[in-house]
């Protein structure tokens, strides 16, 4: 028999048609038969399993119940007209609820008739379910196909087109009932042989009709394992690809510059991670490529001095370099700390911002131009286009996740050889994500803080016991010690976040009276000049309490104060609760973050809150984060230009298979770097495949 041509329009398929055929193409890329193979299930319900009216107590799980209906009631006017029904079994009864096709539903449903209804319960005054499916239980052995019964997502534009999840499903069913033999294999068999995969068509076909719960899995993986193992090819083939034409400068010196500071500057000795990161870097300055490094360091890592002393290698081999933040306020900071640590060394270092002034900014770019500048620090202001340096060597971006992959492209191109690059980020990412996002970049973490630093002690506290939070604040400043306040700021609610900042500044003030407290605030709507006076004076210890939205919220480094105070805690994500609290527990001295929350918190909130009060590990909050929003939401990831939207692997849970997969994918690599051997046919075609289609994947640098 005619093997079945994938590629074939999904038009064909009885029970497609033209109509259909266009939904499914517009809402989910489906065109082929391909397409719709791969359309897989999100998740399966065992409809093996009947529950009973009286089991029924979260919304967060469907049920399939055996009872009878009745009591129809037609209520509401017009266009606000539903039907509600009574739904009943031994143990009791609940309501259902139907807002269209009304009169059809009542007239098909017999009251009193046994039926198996399947839907998701939601609780108002009493359990009810929308919308039910509803089964006839002598035609209910047809409808049970499986007892893992898999659910496809769909929209409301395709449950209009009569394409829910129970349609796709016969979709499928008609499809498979042409598969008469195996679909071509996408994976070499010794691959398939030393990671245990299931074959390719079988595995297609138990993703949509499971056997059972084992058969399953074996499917899951071998599916997982391919996705993940193009995606590392795709990844690794490109790092490959850049090391063997990228040209980078060597830095073979570390000279007079590096050892003064290091030996008389420095003022504590470095961590052994800070070591670690730095013999990595100066690896890179050697191979005479460009360096591509991701230094990742939980925030008060000690980022800045690994940056500091990678720029005075450049400086000794005769280069220039630039370290770019993503804020005034941070640029400034680094410039006021690297002033300092230089102290009396020949180092010029300028700062060059928005608001640098016209004079200044001319002054840098003579400078920059004739080489009399060693280190440049600033905003991106410094990717502009009439920044011109006479020989960049390094370019230190902090902060990545601010910078969007163009501006990042722009600093590269400042010189014809492309200066290293170095990215720092603050927001650890977990393994899985960086090894996808990242790929092709080196990565090197600082695992370690300086000692002495204690674990922030984080409290949650309801907004009704906010007197105890204020004694609380008292008793810190009476200790000499200073205090953040921080607001929410949400683009969509500005001007809302706006009043719930100044009205939490004036009961601050209130609660905190001159002469004995000064208060500081800063917020958006300031100009940067009001923004950083009144910063200064925070970091200068003359206001006590800064109050302020969340533009603290990247770099500024104040020890003395030692309370953060977060407001509305329940808005902010994982990933800024951790930022804003890494703002404190900077000096030696216990800190304290307190969560300030609504009493009605979402399951979510609550979650988010439970795990800043457990652990002040950046890494393991980043794999929280990452599980309980997925890869595509995750701070950076928008901008990497990586689609995060994966068929089946989930970068959360499945890390295993994905280290698995890079293993396959760099050997194979390792053996063949081409994929010219005609064996490897196979993968370089479906690798054209699944990429071409995708120009700017993983293009990171
Ligand atoms: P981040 O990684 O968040 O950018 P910073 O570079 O701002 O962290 O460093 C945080 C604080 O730790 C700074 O006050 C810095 O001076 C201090 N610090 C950095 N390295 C060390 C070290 N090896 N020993 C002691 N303190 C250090
Ligand atoms: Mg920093």
């Amino acid at each position: 028999m005619e093997r079945l041509q994938l590629d074939t329009d999904i038009k064909f398929l009885s029970g497609v048609g033209t109509a259909k055929a266009e939904s499914l193409s517009k809402e989910l890329n489906i065109n082929t038969f391909e397409d719709l193979v791969y359309y897989f299930p999100y998740k399966y319900i065992d409809r093996s399993r009947f529950y009973t009216t009286a089991e029924i107590h979260s919304d967060e799980v469907a049920v399939q119940l055996k009872g009878v209906i009745s009591n129809f009631r037609k209520q509401g006017a017009k266009y606000k007209e539903h039907l509600n029904a009574w739904f009943s079994d031994s143990t009791g009864r609940i309501e259902l609820v139907w807002f269209k096709s009304i009169d059809w539903i009542q007239k098909s449903i017999v009251p009193g008739k046994e039926y198996i209804i399947f839907g998701k319960p939601s609780f108002y005054q009493g359990w009810s379910i929308a919308h039910p499916e509803i089964i006839d239980p002598l035609k209910a052995e047809k409808n049970l196909l499986t007892p893992l019964f898999p659910q496809y997502s769909t929209n409301e534009t395709l449950k209009n087109s009569k394409l829910n999840s129970r349609a796709i499903q016969t979709l499928q069913q008609n499809l498979w009932s042409k598969v008469t033999s195996p679909f071509p294999e996408t994976l070499p068999q010794y691959i398939i042989q030393k990671y245990n995969l299931m074959p390719l068509t079988d595995a297609l076909r138990n993703i949509h009709f499971p056997k059972d719960e084992e058969t399953l899995a074996k499917a899951r993986f071998r599916l997982k394992f391919e996705e993940l193992f193009y995606i590392q090819l795709n990844i690794l083939s490109i790092k490959a690809d850049k090391n063997q034409k990228s040209i980078g400068f060597v830095f073979n010196k570390v000279g007079d510059i590096f050892n003064t500071f290091y030996n008389n500057h420095l003022p504590f000795s470095l961590t052994n991670a800070q070591k670690r990161v730095i013999k990595e870097i100066r690896a890179d300055f050697l191979t005479g490529r460009q360096c591509n490094r991701l230094l990742q360091g939980d925030v008060g890592s000690g980022k800045t001095l690994v940056a500091l002393l990678s720029m005075l290698i450049a400086l000794d081999n005769g280069f220039q370099a630039c370290l770019m933040a993503p804020t005034e306020i941070l640029a400034t900071q680094h410039y006021a700390t690297i002033v300092e640590l230089l102290g009396d060394m020949p180092v010029n270092v300028a700062l060059l911002t928005g608001s640098t002034s016209a004079k200044n900014r001319r002054a840098i770019h003579e400078h920059l131009q004739d080489g009399s500048l060693n280190i440049l620090i600033g905003t991106h202001a410094l990717i502009e286009d009439d920044v011109k340096f006479k020989n960049l060597g390094l370019a230190i971006i902090d902060e990545q996740h601010r910078f969007g992959v163009a501006q990042r492209a722009k600093l590269y191109k400042k010189n014809i050889t492309p200066p290293h690059i170095i990215v720092m980020t603050a927001t650890p990412i977990p393994r899985t994500l960086s090894m996808t996002l990242y790929g092709d970049l080196d990565v090197s973490i600082i695992d370690e803080m300086p000692p002495g630093r204690k674990p922030v002690k984080t409290m949650h506290s309801f907004d009704s016991k906010r007197l105890m939070v204020f004694k609380f604040m008292r008793d810190r400043i009476a200790e000499g010690h200073q205090i953040y306040v921080v607001y929410p700021l949400i683009e969509e609610s500005k001007n809302l976040d706006y009043k719930d900042l100044t009205d939490g500044y004036e009961s601050i003030c209130r609660a905190f009276p001159p002469p004995q407290y000064a208060v500081s605030v800063v917020h958006g709507r300031m100009k940067p000049e009001e923004k950083d006076k009144a910063m200064q004076l925070f970091v200068k210890g003359i206001t006590h309490i800064m109050v302020a939205t969340t533009v603290i919220e990247v770099g500024v480094n104040v020890p003395n104060a030692t309370t953060m105070v977060i407001e509305s805690a329940e808005k902010f994500g994982l990933s800024a609760l951790h930022q804003l609290r890494g703002r404190v527990g900077r000096g030696g001295d216990q800190s304290y973050c307190i969560l300030m929350t609504d009493y009605k918190l979402s399951a979510d909130a609550k979650k988010r809150i439970d795990i800043m009060c457990k652990t002040t590990d950046g890494f393991v909050i980043s794999e929280e984060d990452l599980k309980m929003r997925g890869p595509g939401d995750m701070d950076g990831t928008q901008q990497s230009g990586t689609p995060m939207q994966l068929r089946i692997a989930d970068l959360a849970r499945d890390g295993q298979i994905l280290m698995a997969a890079r293993n396959a994918a760099s050997d194979l690599l390792s053996i063949d770097p081409q994929l010219a051997d005609p064996k490897h046919f196979m993968i370089k075609t479906r690798q054209n495949k699944i990429f071409s289609k995708e120009q700017n994947w993983s293009r990171i640098s």
